[in-house]
């Protein structure tokens, strides 16, 4: 029997959008790379702050884009490492500092695709980093669950 672990996880929202989760398993290719997390505008419903109800992000960790939307400080303008970033991109131990309060657009990211191909983005932004390409799932140790 082969031992399979579920690297990526996938939530179905009430409103239909997937969140992902990965876990901290060494499978997990983010936990040595965190690339995207140095090249995106990551921007959010100012409804995502922590001082809002029900919103996870913490306040001090947010500029304001525009009177409604707001965005994880570093990634103004893009290819600016997100201040909860921590750690050496393309090195082991790189991790989201607030992984469990992370924005939308965070959770909605995923490494791979529904028919298991790598994230086209996360191809490119690694081969930038200098880092090696993703693995279709399949060829990988970890599987989706919904
Ligand atoms: S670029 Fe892809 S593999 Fe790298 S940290 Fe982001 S989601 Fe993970
Ligand atoms: S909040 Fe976390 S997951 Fe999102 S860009 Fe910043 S470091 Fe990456």
């Amino acid at each position: 029997m082969t031992n399979r672990k579920i690297v990526q996880l996938l939530h179905v929202q009430s409103d239909n959008r997937v969140f992902v989760d990965m876990a901290d398993d060494e499978d997990n290719p983010c936990l040595s790379c965190g690339a995207c997390c140095q090249h995106f505008r990551v921007s959010m419903y100012m409804g995502e702050m922590a001082s809002s109800p029900g919103g996870t992000v913490p306040d001090e960790l947010v500029r304001a884009v525009n009177p409604v939307i707001v965005c994880m400080k570093g990634t103004e303008t893009g290819n600016g490492r997100c201040i909860a970033l921590r750690g050496v991109v393309g090195k082991p131990g790189i991790k989201c500092g607030i992984y469990h309060l992370r924005p939308t657009p965070c959770r909605e990211y995923r490494v791979w695709l529904e028919d298991g191909t790598p994230n086209p983005d996360c191809q490119r932004l690694r081969k930038d980093n200098g880092l090696m390409p993703l693995k279709h799932r399949s060829a990988v140790p970890g599987v989706t669950e919904w």
